[in-house]
């Protein structure tokens, strides 16, 4: 049986009456400060708009090259599409393929299934394959990394410099202007939709109880006390649509009636498989970061380019701005990633309650930065396609870089799979008045 007028807070679990919120207001959890619940509705007009707009510069983006060297006269453009078939060709498909997804595939598919589920919505209608298009949204969703591309172009373009003049194309313009409005996108929650396609099917069927009928005390923070978690309530969160259900301790293959997904309290075998990826991911971390990630051949010499030595390369010709930022999002945030994660799985296999709050802080910053961590394996993808004046210089991808790449999407599959409600599980019930009181931020 669902629950609509509750929310769980999906890091720590705590249990709220859904506040009523204004235009542009979002509810924050006042036990680990998570982002609750945000009233969108409002704005579907402007994202549907910002999204289609979007998928024009995208396709624009993905037709023309995006920069041209010019070395003596010996041209070499390269648009992204042209830079994955030069990777493949050259017998790196494992990077080709991650880049493709991460620049192409899962950007084009959230684009997609956003406008396929909005458009409808405005009209009042909830699309066929609704719930199918929300799960592949939220898939695709944190695996879309054009905002990292673009910086990647970045720094290929500063990289470039030294060896031949860089000619900014269509493509360079058309990508800074796409990363904008995802930018834009990516701001807008798509789980609110879950509460807008509720209202149109209440108003359909007439069956459900009024909107206000579910909300006794709406338009206010302090509500009747609940109980402090959904666990200990009884209750179990749909890690899809944030729907609450009954739980039924002897009933096999419960699912969401809402959205259709199997429900658990937890995520199940979370600690084992966040071990199992980091493990993996702490092994890979060596060859990525012994192994050459780049091979340049010239006449004069044949030099394999680890990632360290290209970042001291960078330090010694100057680009110190760019030094930094190739160190951060390659050296420090895999091992941050992969020490906050450990940190976070040991602790909470020992039902640690120390610093409860600030860890969930620390599981935020994790998820938030994996991304970037892909940003050399972008400048390689660029590089190794520009790159290609014969005799005069050949730069190719090293095996380096299928190590470093894994070690992204293993901490990113790893950050994933851990839950974070572990953290907060062995905390003793919060203080009522605390759960009581839900914040109200406004937007603007
Ligand atoms: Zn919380
Ligand atoms: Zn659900």
């Amino acid at each position: 049986m669902p629950y609509p007028t509750l929310v769980a807070c999906r890091h720590c679990d705590a249990l709220y009456r859904k506040p009523r919120l204004q235009r542009r207001q979002s509810a924050r959890c006042s036990r680990c400060s998570t982002a609750l619940y945000r009233e969108n509705a409002a704005q579907l007009d402007r994202i549907g708009a910002i999204t289609v707009a979007a998928l024009v510069t995208f396709l624009i983006a993905q037709s023309f090259p995006i920069i041209e060297l010019d070395a003596n006269g010996i041209t070499s453009q390269s648009s992204l599409l042209g830079a994955l078939v030069v990777l493949w060709r050259e017998g790196m498909q494992s990077v080709a393929s991650m880049v493709f997804c991460a620049t192409f595939l899962f950007p084009l598919i959230e684009m997609i299934a956003l406008l396929y589920v909005l458009l409808p919505l405005r009209r009042g209608i909830v699309a066929p394959g609704f719930n199918l298009m929300m799960k592949a949204l939220r898939f695709v969703r944190p695996w879309g990394m054009l905002e990292v591309f673009m910086v990647g172009i970045l720094v290929a373009i500063v990289k470039l410099v030294s060896i031949a003049r860089v000619i900014p194309e269509t493509a360079l313009f058309a990508f800074a202007a796409l990363t904008l409005m995802l930018a834009v996108i990516a701001a807008f929650d798509p789980r609110g939709l879950w509460d807008v396609v509720d209202r149109l099917r209440a108003r359909g069927t007439d069956r459900s109880p009024s909107p206000q009928h579910q909300h006794p005390h709406h338009g206010e923070g302090r509500e009747t006390p609940s109980p402090t978690t959904a666990r200990e309530a009884g209750l179990d969160c749909c890690h899809v649509c944030g729907q609450l259900e009954a739980r039924q301790p002897h009933a096999h293959d419960r699912r969401c009636t809402r959205c259709d997904t199997p429900l658990h309290t937890r995520r199940p075998d979370a600690l084992r498989r966040t071990w199992a990826l980091l493990s993996a991911a702490a092994i890979l971390y060596i060859p990525a970061n012994v192994l050459p990630i780049m091979n340049t051949a010239t006449l004069a010499h044949d030099r394999g380019d680890t990632i360290l030595s290209g970042i001291v390369h960078f330090w010694l010709t100057g680009e110190w701005l760019i030094a930094a930022i190739v160190f951060i999002a390659s050296i420090m945030v895999p091992l941050l990633k992969l020490s906050a994660l450990g940190l976070l799985a040991l602790t909470s296999q020992r039902r640690s309650t120390w610093r409860s709050a600030e860890r969930t802080t620390l599981y935020r910053i994790v998820e938030f930065i994996g991304r970037w961590s892909m940003l050399d394996i972008f400048v390689i993808a660029l590089t190794v396609s520009l790159v290609r004046f014969g005799s005069f210089g050949v730069v190719t991808a090293g095996p380096g870089a299928i190590a470093f790449g894994s070690v992204v999407i293993l901490t990113m599959l790893a950050s994933m799979q851990f839950d974070p409600r572990l953290i907060w599980d062995p905390v003793p019930g919060a203080t009522q008045e605390r759960l009581q009181h839900t914040k109200e931020h406004s937007n603007d």
